[in-house]
């Protein structure tokens, strides 16, 4: 399962993936690699639209059944942010690394720098500046972070998470995609949920992780988010035109 139609061609990979009898965790990162290559996309990978100081910035991070975990935040450049993630998680003893610090572990370990223009972004920044407002749109299709969630024929479940986070946020700014429990959480004695819309809702509620906290307590996936979104409504009412959504898949 994944977010948004983006989602529908990295679904295909992924099912691949399982059908020539890959791991799970290889299905939730091919498949959403897919979108991350994909530079006509405006909110995953290289495509994305810029933030306020003309750069793209990407977030993204991958989990397994185990609940191992690795992620990346604020990186430049980057094609494949979830290979960095799963890297990360590989090749580390830690989850998480942003900025400089990420940038300069991926050139170390084989992952490259490319430069990539695109006029169309560009020309949307140059008129975007004329009066710089921040203003997340809601309820636009064709958008926004691509998150997966995934089971093998054997049960286990992965899932993974990628974008380029909001466009023209302050750069620096990091939302729930690459946060294990807020855009993404996997517990194989569970299920697994994760996320997409207003990042800073989704962390300020550990959205993803209280998906699957609620589906332990026997909640269905419908109901598990659900009582996700409107406790964000509830919490939240100075945001109640912002958009925000969650895929879920229980164990069974
Ligand atoms: N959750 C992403 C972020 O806040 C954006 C989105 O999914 O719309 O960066």
């Amino acid at each position: 399962l994944s977010t948004w139609i983006h989602g529908l061609a990295a679904n295909q990979k992924a099912w691949s993936v399982l059908e020539d009898n890959g791991s799970v965790l290889d299905a939730v990162e091919k498949g959403v690699a897919i979108v991350e290559s994909d530079f006509t996309n405006r909110s995953v990978g290289l495509g994305g639209l810029l933030d306020r100081d003309g750069k793209v910035t990407l977030d993204a991070c991958i989990q397994d059944h185990d609940g191992r975990a690795g992620a990346v935040a604020f990186i430049q450049r980057f094609e494949h942010p979830i290979s960095i993630a799963r890297a990360i998680m590989e090749r580390t003893p830690h989850v998480m690394l942003v900025g400089t610090g990420a940038e300069k572990w991926a050139l170390e370990n084989g992952f490259e720098q490319i430069d990539i223009t695109i006029p169309e972004v560009r020309v949307a920044y140059e008129e975007w500046l004329r009066t710089s407002e921040y203003k997340p749109i809601a309820n636009r299709e064709n958008h926004d972070t691509i998150g997966m969630i995934a089971m093998d024929a054997n049960g286990r479940l992965a899932g993974s998470c990628t974008t380029s986070g909001m466009a023209y946020k302050i750069h620096g700014r990091v939302g729930d995609s690459p946060i294990i429990g807020a855009g993404l959480f996997v517990d194989g004695d569970v299920g697994a949920a994760c996320a997409t819309g207003v990042g800073e809702l989704m962390i300020r509620t550990a959205g993803s992780h209280t998906v699957v906290e609620l589906m332990r307590q026997g909640f269905t996936p419908m109901d598990a988010c659900r009582e996700a979104v409107l406790r964000i409504l509830t919490k939240n009412t100075d945001q109640k035109d912002m958009q925000v959504g969650f895929l879920a898949l229980n164990k069974e």
